[in-house]
């Protein structure tokens, strides 16, 4: 994985493995699968070999799984917002 350190610059970057973060609100709100895509849309955290610098960088997943994310929020402040305007102006 090409993940360069920002302090150095340095290549020789790894991985730290951080459980994996779901918030037990967004669990009870949405269900257990949008936990799930919240937790895998956090940057992962990276430790420098060179430097000991640690930083977060965006990967790959990240980026797929906060696009996803995105795309839920934006879905329910839209179905949120739809249900709150035929409240307002009910048809017929
Ligand atoms: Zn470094």
């Amino acid at each position: 994985m090409a993940v360069q350190c920002p302090s150095c610059g340095g290549s020789s970057c790894e991985k730290i493995e951080q459980p994996l973060h779901i918030p037990l609100l967004l669990i009870l709100l949405g269900g257990f699968i949008w936990g799930v895509i919240y937790g895998l849309s956090r940057e992962p955290r990276f430790r420098c070999g060179a430097c000991e610098h640690r930083f977060f960088a965006r990967t790959l997943v990240s980026q797929v799984f906060s696009v996803i994310w995105y795309l839920f929020i934006t879905l329910v402040l839209t179905g949120f917002g739809y249900a709150v305007y035929s409240f307002l102006f009910p048809t017929g």
